[in-house]
């Protein structure tokens, strides 16, 4: 038996004539979301609404609707005939399934009547579809509280059929992922870049991830982390693409050619440049770190100013203004946090200057540089990118 699930997605239903857009976007996520585990998953809208129709079980299917990115609510619906008598019948097995096992609960019906033509207008179907509730149920059991019910009956009488719910669980908020284009993520296994990623997926983005991974001097075990970290990016993004790049060469090279004071702010401004052109290659027209303001050492404004001056698009740093524990919290709120405290190093620790440059200005850097030619390293590095598939619906 499928069920029926109503979605509410209220920021984009305000864009205008993009409005279309938006909304064949959220349906072909969610249908790729749902559609493994349920080959004949219905997903339609109308009147400014999407419906879910799947036989995936109740918990299942609304623990995937909620993480995608879009849905506001997710009501589970019954979708009835424009009759009065099956109407009031509904409502009235949708009471007593909510209703608390002891003591008096309260509710009440908010009906809305968006077809103009059917018989009874929203006032009336609140007071006959109640009355036909107080009714059959047991004395003492239910209470009509209008101001603050534990259980609302929402009714919604559409042009084809009668829509009712009870619960309206809160989905993840957001746009749609996509429809805002592709960003490159520079995804470390540390707890801030994976947080960043998903702030920005959460407005509408594709995430590209591109990881740095220097072996040996970094373990397969820290290449390990960050696909863990990928996948549960995915599981809100759906099919990601995880870059990975072998970074030994280029910095190892680096640690030869450049002050030892600059070497973190340099290898950050190498990291810029190849990631811009993977990004690129991948349609994408930003870059996302996890940076936040002041957080350590190399997070100063003028290492970001530098930094910065590399790549041609715009770097978002959604973290910026954040404090650790507001980033802890959000990254146990999304389930990247586990993972991230693992203990297995990323590149930037490996070859940690001893008191590196917090205030670099570009001529420093200019002259800090001027021994480095690694255009070739950094051509054959993306060449050599490993691309891993990652598919959270399979
Ligand atoms: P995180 O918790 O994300 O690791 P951090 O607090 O350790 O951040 P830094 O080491 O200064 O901070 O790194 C700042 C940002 O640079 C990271 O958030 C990430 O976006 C990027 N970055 C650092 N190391 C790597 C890496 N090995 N691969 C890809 N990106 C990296
Ligand atoms: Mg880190």
């Amino acid at each position: 038996m499928k069920k029926l699930y109503l979605i509410r997605y209220g920021e984009i239903g305000i864009k205008g004539k993009n409005r279309y857009l938006f909304e064949n976007k959220l349906i072909s996520n969610i249908i790729k979301a749902l559609k493994n585990e349920d080959p004949e998953v219905d997903v339609y809208k109308t009147y400014g609404r999407v419906y879910v129709e799947t036989k995936i079980k109740e918990d299942k299917a609304i623990k995937k609707l909620k993480r995608i990115f879009g849905i506001v609510g997710i009501a589970p619906a019954r979708k009835v005939d424009l009759d009065v008598d099956k109407i009031k019948d509904t409502c009235l097995e949708m009471v007593h399934n909510d209703l608390a096992k002891e003591g008096t609960t309260t509710f009440k019906i908010s009906a809305r009547r968006n077809n103009k033509s059917f018989e009874l207008d929203s006032m009336e179907l609140n007071r006959e579809l109640g009355a036909h509730v107080l009714i059959n149920t047991e004395d003492g059991r239910l209470k009509v509280d209008v101001h603050n019910p534990e259980i609302n009956v929402k009714v919604e009488i559409r042009a084809d059929f009668a829509y009712i719910y009870t619960k309206d669980i809160a989905g993840s908020g957001g746009l749609p992922v996509g429809v805002t284009g592709k960003s490159g993520l520079l995804l470390s296994g540390g707890i801030d870049s994976p947080v960043a990623g998903w702030m920005i997926a959460k407005r509408g983005a594709k995430i590209v991830p591109i990881y740095f991974h220097s072996f040996p001097f970094t373990s397969d075990r820290a290449k390990e982390k960050v696909i863990d970290l990928a996948e549960t990016l995915a599981t809100y993004q759906g099919e990601t693409k995880l870059h990975v790049v072998h970074f030994t060469d280029i910095q190892t090279e680096m640690n030869d050619k450049c002050p030892e004071e600059l070497t973190t702010i340099i290898m950050r401004r190498i990291m810029m440049k190849i990631a811009e052109r993977i990004t690129l290659n991948n349609g994408g027209k930003s870059l996302i770190t996890g940076e936040s303001m002041g957080q350590v050492a190399s997070q100063t404004m003028e290492s970001m100013y530098v930094t910065n001056m590399v790549p041609e698009m715009p770097i978002f740093r959604p973290l910026i203004g954040l404090d650790k524990v507001e980033i802890i919290a959000r990254a146990k709120e999304i389930g990247t946090y586990e993972t991230s405290i693992e203990p297995y190093e990323d590149c930037c620790t490996v070859f940690v200057p001893k008191s590196p440059e917090t205030k670099p200005t570009p001529k420093q850097i200019a002259i800090g540089e001027k021994n480095l030619e690694i255009e070739d390293l950094i051509q054959k590095a993306i060449d050599e990118v490993e691309v891993i598939n990652i598919n959270p619906y399979e």
